[in-house]
């Protein structure tokens, strides 16, 4: 959505101006495939998301195609695109989505399924397959949550199962020889299923008895399995070395490297465990030379390891100590957000704990060593203990524990031992010796029996013994120096009916659309009475989809295959109820899963001794944290402009951009000292969200003078996003003045009135003018008419005036001076373009 006259009208539009840094924009005409790759969540939530821009890396990288973006918009802009009739656009060139070949859409999770009907439905396309001829683009999904995309499948033309990077490839490659030779739509369905882990729906037909009973998955063609697509080269494959950087505040906001795919510990939960197997290893070489080039290109400060378990990477007491030093003197963070009980040996804490203390979270699913042992965590309470004892003293105050509640054989004894393993770690704060400060955060979560896990056949728990457990929980855990959080279980109840549900849910989810369901992911948007009502309207019973499958039934998601056989599925759940532990196949013998065939698809794991060595061997001593900066400052005055919809960002987000510009640049300063340092730049007073400027500054401390400041002035100028652009650059003493006279223009919508300019007059020939301001719900009298030194008509669109601004006292915006005195309602003063021009200090 690029049409900035509707910005002013919107909660954080930042989310909707695209242009980002590293975005791509490409030659429409020529572009033999255009896909428009669509996260259906928030902008803050997709754009955390690693597999949409990898894939948007992998299709821009190549001539033929091209690949924009585009995110669910919120509640508001959602109204406002309706109420103006404007299509839903992409964020790079703004087209509509009706225009592209292709829409990707990636299924992260089942709650937001009602978010792509909301993108489907702005862009006026309609909802199923069927309904839809080659005058559409083809609808494709993939990502997480297709391994049972059923309750979508009418949705989809087609859906890849499994790794994208050389399929979707294929795909694009696919469409466009179908736009070249009009092919029409069926052929082109047909080609598609060609492609390995390409799923056609319409190729396969649910047969139901009598009961409703799924009885048969009736394939309408040959292919009878759709096999999960495996990608091995990661060698080979470019990663993210340019990665996008968000303008606006998103949930992570940092560079994330995959350092690895798939996990197999095991956890019998565990849908990921299962769907990204095998493991494979990027090696030491590449993550450290993916981080360096990834950091430089993109200025994060922040770079995260990702994997479904980080501390198994087999080479991470390498690459840690590697990369932080790599990175202190840059001022960037190592984090990794997924660590394991068990993984965290003596170095690995040893480099955590150089990094900033925030929260230290662990995820011992259950309180219980039997429930634990049921769910295959290979985690025992005196590993917990040890680590939860190690991290209070090592300095962290805050502990966050995740726990399931609900998982199969559990008693109300393992929900007590959630309780009683939290006594017993709360006992080990003081062992940082910040008691006062020091809390344990218990995290709460309803278990959803997964598709392709040992429990898909499990029954989830009611609505109400989830909420009796969360009950008894609240009642039991410690009171002080204890927190207890809880994900909302009527969002869990949701999620395990679609988790596991079939296509009959496709009307229940057009259902709660048309009634009213937004943004389900989100417990403040979350109407359940909703769901509730639609699903009686259409007679579904929702709990049924809650009471599991017997071992026997024909499950919606069988003609999906993971390659990890039905059998390893039953051996396990068999291993559960007796306890028994499956090893990690990284660390151990291959346990017959069925995924690999050893020529092709192989675990990579580059140190397999890593469980067997003694942890001293493998230490790298972590070297002087950062280089004794030079206790010298030089300090620059900054000049830029701010010009289109950039002004759209918030001051803290052009902050943050400014930060990544710099450091993109080269251009080192001095840091605050603390966990959490930051660049010693300071910056003039913020800007009104909207207001374009021609006079904005920061002011930088740097720790050696600039060489050669036109080279600095052109290099942050290529690498600020559009719409940013450094003017100059000069010595300064650094402080900034308190003072000041700022001139702006304002660009009317419609020409002055005479009455407007004899009250302009009137205000120029008065000695005081009052005006009554309201701020926090308090009314206070100010006199603005010294407020205001000039105000002349240019012409009768626009009005040139100056405000005088002193630190610590009331001021006026620019917008209400001319709302108040051209007597002009929110409305219409929210339609003035307002710009900056100058400013200069009040007492030269
Ligand atoms: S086939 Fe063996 S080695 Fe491969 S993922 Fe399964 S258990 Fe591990």
């Amino acid at each position: 959505m690029t049409d900035s006259s509707l910005f002013p009208y919107i909660t954080k539009p930042g989310r909707y101006l695209g242009h980002e840094y590293n975005s791509v924009k490409k030659n429409w005409q020529t572009a033999k495939c255009r896909a428009a790759l669509i996260f259906p969540d928030l902008y803050e939530i997709g754009m955390s998301h690693q597999g949409l821009q990898i894939l948007y890396h992998l299709l821009n990288n190549k001539e033929e195609f091209l690949a924009e973006r585009c995110y669910c918009p919120n509640k508001d802009v959602e109204k406002l695109l309706k109420q103006k009739k404007l299509p839903i656009t992409s964020l790079e060139s703004g087209k509509p989505l009706q225009d592209f070949d292709m829409l990707g859409i990636t299924l992260p999770y089942e709650l937001c399924y009602t978010n792509i009907l909301t993108i489907l439905d702005l862009a006026k396309i309609p909802f199923t397959t069927q309904e839809r001829d080659t005058s559409y683009p083809l609808i494709i999904g993939g990502g997480a949550g297709a391994f049972n995309p059923e309750p979508v499948a009418e949705l989809f033309d087609a859906i890849l199962i499994g790794d994208g990077e050389e399929a979707m490839i294929e795909i694009a490659s696919c469409i466009a020889e179908g736009e070249k030779n009009s092919w029409n739509k069926e052929k082109q369905l047909t080609r598609l299923a060609e492609i390995e882990g390409v799923y056609i729906p319409s190729h396969f037909l649910p047969i139901y008895n009598g009961q409703g009973d799924l009885t048969e998955i009736k394939s309408l063609t040959e292919k009878t399995i759709v096999k999960k697509r495996f990608f091995t080269n990661f060698e080979e494959i470019d990663h993210l070395t340019h990665p996008i950087v968000p303008n606006a505040k998103i949930v992570h906001d940092r560079l994330g490297i995959e350092i690895a795919r798939g996990c197999t510990r095991g956890c019998r939960f565990c849908q990921a465990g299962i769907t990204y197997r095998p493991v494979r290893e990027r090696s030491l070489d590449q993550v450290k030379q993916l981080a360096q080039k990834a950091i430089a290109d993109s200025g994060f400060d922040e770079l995260a390891l990702l994997s479904l378990s980080t501390g198994d990477y087999s080479c991470l007491e390498q690459v840690l100590p590697d990369l932080m030093n790599e990175f202190a003197d840059q001022y960037v963070s190592v984090a990794m957000p997924s660590m394991r009980v068990g993984t965290l040996s003596q170095p690995i804490m040893d480099q955590i704990k150089r990094v900033r203390k925030t929260g230290f979270t662990l995820a011992p699913e259950a309180g219980s060593e039997r429930m634990r042992q049921v769910i295959n965590k290979g985690i025992t309470e005196k590993d917990l203990l040890d680590t939860c004892k190690n991290a209070f003293s090592l300095g962290w105050t805050i502990m966050k524990l995740y726990f399931m509640i609900g998982l199969p054989t559990e008693t109300d004894e393992d929900i007590e031992a959630i309780s009683d393993l939290t006594n017993k770690i709360r006992q080990f704060r003081d062992a940082g010796g910040k008691i006062q400060k020091s809390q344990v955060k218990v995290s709460v979560g309803t278990f959803v029996p997964k598709p392709h896990t040992p429990f898909q056949w499990a029954r989830q728990i009611s609505l109400e013994e989830s909420k009796r457990k969360i009950l008894l929980l609240k009642k039991i855990l410690p009171k002080k120096g204890c927190h207890l959080s809880y994900h909302n279980p009527l969002m869990s109840f949701m999620e395990g009916v679609f988790s596991r549900g079939d296509r009959k849910l496709f009307q229940l989810l057009l259902e709660a659309w048309k009634n009213g369901a937004r943004l389900d992911g989100w417990s403040d948007y979350f109407d359940f009475s909703i769901w509730e009502k639609s699903a009686e309207n259409l007679n579904i019973q929702l709990d049924s989809y809650l009471k599991g499958y017997p071992l026997d039934a024909v499950l919606p998601w069988q003609h999906i295959s993971t390659g990890v056989s039905t059998d390893f599925f039953k051996s396990e759940l068999e291993k559960s109820l007796r306890g028994t532990y499956t090893p990690d196949c990284r660390y151990n013998k291959c346990q017959q899963c069925g995924v690999c065939d050893f020529k092709t698809i192989t675990p990579i794991v580059y140190n397999r001794k890593k469980f067997s060595e003694p942890v001293e061997t493998r230490s790298v001593p972590p070297k002087e944290t950062r280089k004794k900066t030079n206790k010298d400052h030089f300090k620059y005055m900054v000049s830029y402009s701010r010009t289109g919809n950039i002004c759209y960002l918030g001051h803290l987000e052009i902050l943050q951009v400014i930060f990544r510009c710099l450091r993109r640049s080269n251009i080192t300063t001095h840091y605050s000292q603390g966990f959490n340092p930051s660049p010693k730049v300071s910056f003039g007073p913020a800007l009104s969200v909207g207001t374009e400027s021609y006079a904005e500054y920061f002011i930088m401390d740097l720790p050696e003078p600039l060489q050669d400041i036109p080279a600095a002035i052109q290099r942050m100028s290529t690498n600020l996003p559009p719409g940013l652009c450094i003017t100059n650059i000069t010595a300064h003493n650094g402080k900034i003045d308190q003072e000041i006279t700022t001139d702006y223009q304002a660009a009317l919508v419609k020409p002055l009135t005479s009455s407007q300019e004899q009250t302009i007059n009137n205000f120029l020939n008065s000695k005081e003018f009052q005006w009554k301001r309201i701020r926090k719900g308090k009314e206070k009298s100010i006199d603005i008419r010294p407020l205001i030194s000039k105000i002349k008509i240019a012409d009768e669109y626009h009005l040139e005036f100056t405000i005088t601004s002193c630190a610590g006292q009331a001021g006026i915006k620019p917008q209400e001076t001319i709302q108040i005195i051209l007597g002009l309602n929110a409305e219409e003063a929210l339609q003035i373009k307002f710009s900056k021009l100058a400013w200069q200090p009040l007492h030269k």
